[in-house]
């Protein structure tokens, strides 16, 4: 009887040992990861979005760890400059250019390889380590846009963030892909359902097929704005107010709140205007992630009060 009881007292020590070292393995790998991915469960497409581990001064794509983590060295990177517009690149074969807000072309080039926007990956003398290591040597600059869509493999669409929502978009159908940059002035100006309808237009996708992700980026618990804000959002989109609290309805909840302020849902004002362009709410994901509250994980402009530390999101078809 004793080595019975001795025998089952090991056992539970021992399994309370394997417990203690999972859980350690996983929460440091949780620390030290580079990156989250962004559609695990399509084949088709490659998505992902860096934590603070893989992301770097201006830009986390000077970060070769990341860029080689990935597998992604040998893609032709696109950078759209992020204005806090709604203007959106394309990159096709045959053709470069930007589709302006009202959706009139108002940029257009010849082939990817002529683009005059090919600019060198090294920008104003930042010296990034990932860039030579890496193999790319220019990146498609696109100015004045917020975005771009392609339905070129071997092309890696970016964005970068620091707070600001990425929103990436995949037609498996059509084998197309988008990424846009949607801070709560892209939000305002509509830049999501704007990418849906340049990709109906050039790929012919159907926004019922279409899938959409939305996100890491700063949430309602911190998004706090002035009432000038919620003003602006009232006049473009009759459902704002479905997206807002004030103070008293924020404190309610136990977060810290400021009399007189808004705090607004620009994440589900995004998934809004994704289903009024035609989207399925089973096509919507949402990440639950808020830059500004994780700061193990994330940094956050509103959070460190600026940073020159941002995140990239980052998507390319396979
Ligand atoms: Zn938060």
């Amino acid at each position: 009887m004793p080595s019975f009881f001795l025998g089952q007292k090991l056992f539970r020590l021992l399994c309370y040992c394997g417990k203690y070292l999972t859980l350690k393995a996983g929460r440091d790998m949780i620390m030290k990861k580079l990156y989250i991915d962004i559609f695990e469960n399509e084949k088709g497409v490659k998505a992902f979005f860096s934590t603070k581990h893989g992301a770097s001064n201006g830009s986390p794509y000077y970060n070769a760890e990341t860029l080689s983590s990935l597998g992604l060295m040998d893609l032709q990177p696109v950078q759209p400059n992020q204005v806090h517009e709604a203007k959106i690149g394309i990159v096709g074969k045959e053709k470069c250019g930007i589709i302006d807000e009202a959706g009139k072309e108002i940029m257009s080039w010849g082939r990817m390889e002529e683009s005059p926007v090919i600019e060198s990956w090294i920008q104003g003398g930042v010296a990034g380590p990932g860039n030579e290591e890496a193999g790319n040597e220019s990146a498609i600059r696109f100015p004045r846009t917020d975005g771009a869509i392609t339905d070129q493999p071997g092309v890696l669409l970016t964005t970068v963030h620091a707070d600001c929502l990425p929103v990436w978009f995949y037609d498996e159908e059509h084998h197309a892909i988008g990424l846009v940059h949607a801070g709560w002035r892209g939000t305002l100006a509509g830049i999501a359902p704007k990418a849906v309808r340049l990709m109906n237009e050039t790929y012919g996708s159907n926004p019922a097929k279409m899938k959409a992700y939305i996100g890491p980026g700063i949430s309602q618990c911190c998004f706090e704005t002035g009432p000038e804000v919620l003003e602006a959002f009232r006049s473009e989109w009759d459902f704002a107010d479905e997206y807002s609290e004030t103070a008293e309805e924020h404190a309610a909840k136990g977060r810290p709140a400021n009399e007189g302020k808004c705090y607004i849902d620009i994440k589900g004002i995004n998934v809004r205007e994704l289903l009024q362009a035609g989207l399925l709410p089973e096509n919507i994901e949402v990440s639950t992630h808020c830059t500004c509250c994780e700061p193990g994980t994330f940094a956050s402009y509103r959070r460190e009060g600026g940073t020159y530390m941002r995140m990239g999101a980052g998507i390319c078809l396979l």
